[in-house]
C-alpha cells in the first residue's frame, strides 16, 4: 500500500455501506487501515472487526444526527464521508407519484446535504476531511423513466462544486464519482428476472462490459486519500466511455483494430 493511499489511523463513514458499491467501498478503505462506520438502514452482509454498523435512514435529519452523535462517542473522529446510500424508483413524469419523487430525492440528495451537514463542521474542527458523493452517468445524461434519479444524480454534481468551495480553506475537499452500469447482486437479480437487459446496457458501453464494484470503490479511496491532495469539485466519470461517445458504433473504417 502506498503511503498516499493508507487509511491508518482515520475514520470513515461510508452510508449505504452494507451492501452493493457500498459494501465494496467499506472493504476498500478497511484493506488500507481505516476504521469503518457503515451508515445503512439495514445490517451488513458481512461482519469485520474494522466496520461498525450504525442503523441510520440518510433521508430522515434525527437519524442522521444520531449516527453523527454515535461515531462522537464510539470513534472520537472523522477524516472521510462517503456519500453512497441510494435507491432507484422508475416511472414518467405525470404518472412518477409523488412519494417516488420525494423517496428518491430524499435519500440521494437531501441525505447528501444532511450528512454534510453533520461531518463539515466535525472535519473543520480537525482541520481538514475528504467527502465523497456517488453521482451516476445518469447525473449527465438523460434517462427516460428516470427522472428523480437524473435530476437528483446532477444535484449531486452540483452540491458537490458548491460545497467544495464552501470548505476549501479550511482543508476539506469534495468530490464525487460518476459509475456507469456496475454489477452489484441487486443488478444480477434484475438481469436473472428480465427487468434489465444486459446486452441493451453494453450497447452503451464502449469499453462492452459493466464495472465491478471494486472498480469503482478504487476511485472513491483516490478521492479521498492523498494522493488526490489538489484535486477538489470534482466529478470523475467510470463509465466505460457511455458518456464520450457521440455515435454508438463507429463505421467499420474508422475503427482503431
Ligand atoms: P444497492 O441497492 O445495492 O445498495 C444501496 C444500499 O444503500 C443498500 O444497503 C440500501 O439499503 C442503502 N440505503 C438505501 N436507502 C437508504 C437510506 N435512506 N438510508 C441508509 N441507507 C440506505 O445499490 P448500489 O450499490 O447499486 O448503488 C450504490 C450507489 O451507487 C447509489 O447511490 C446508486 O445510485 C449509485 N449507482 C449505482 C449504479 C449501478 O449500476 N449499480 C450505477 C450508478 C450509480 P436497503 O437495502 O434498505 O435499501
Amino acid at each position: 500500500m502506498v503511503a498516499e493511499q493508507s487509511f491508518s489511523g482515520r475514520v470513515v463513514a461510508v452510508t449505504g455501506g452494507s451492501r452493493g458499491i457500498g459494501a465494496r467501498i467499506a472493504e476498500s478503505f478497511e484493506e488500507a487501515g481505516a476504521r469503518v462506520v457503515i451508515l445503512d438502514r439495514v445490517a451488513p452482509q458481512r461482519s469485520s472487526a474494522s466496520a461498525r454498523h450504525v442503523e441510520t435512514d440518510v433521508s430522515d435529519r434525527a437519524s442522521v444526527v444520531a449516527a453523527f452523535a454515535s461515531i462522537d462517542e464510539a470513534e472520537g473522529q472523522l477524516d472521510v464521508l462517503v456519500n453512497n446510500a441510494g435507491i432507484q424508483r422508475a416511472g414518467l413524469i405525470g404518472r412518477i407519484s409523488y412519494e417516488d419523487w420525494q423517496a428518491v430525492i430524499g435519500t440521494h440528495l437531501t441525505g447528501m446535504f444532511l450528512c454534510c451537514s453533520e461531518a463539515v463542521p466535525r472535519m473543520i474542527g480537525r482541520g481538514g476531511g475528504a467527502i465523497v458523493g456517488i453521482s451516476s452517468a445518469a447525473g449527465f445524461v438523460g434517462l427516460p423513466g428516470r427522472g428523480p434519479y437524473c435530476a437528483a444524480k446532477a444535484g449531486i454534481i452540483g452540491l458537490t462544486r458548491a460545497l467544495a468551495l464552501e470548505v476549501a480553506p479550511s482543508g476539506i475537499r469534495v468530490n464525487a464519482v460518476a459509475p456507469g452500469y456496475t454489477r452489484t447482486e441487486l443488478l444480477d437479480q434484475a438481469l436473472k428476472d428480465g427487468s434489465q437487459q444486459e446486452s441493451w446496457m453494453l450497447e452503451r458501453v464502449p469499453l462492452n462490459r459493466l464495472a465491478e464494484p471494486q472498480e469503482i470503490a478504487a476511485v472513491v479511496r483516490f478521492l479521498a486519500s492523498d494522493a488526490a491532495s489538489f484535486i477538489t469539485g470534482q466529478t470523475i466519470l467510470a463509465d466505460g466511455g457511455w458518456t464520450v461517445q457521440g455515435v454508438s458504433a463507429a463505421p467499420d473504417w474508422l475503427r482503431a483494430t
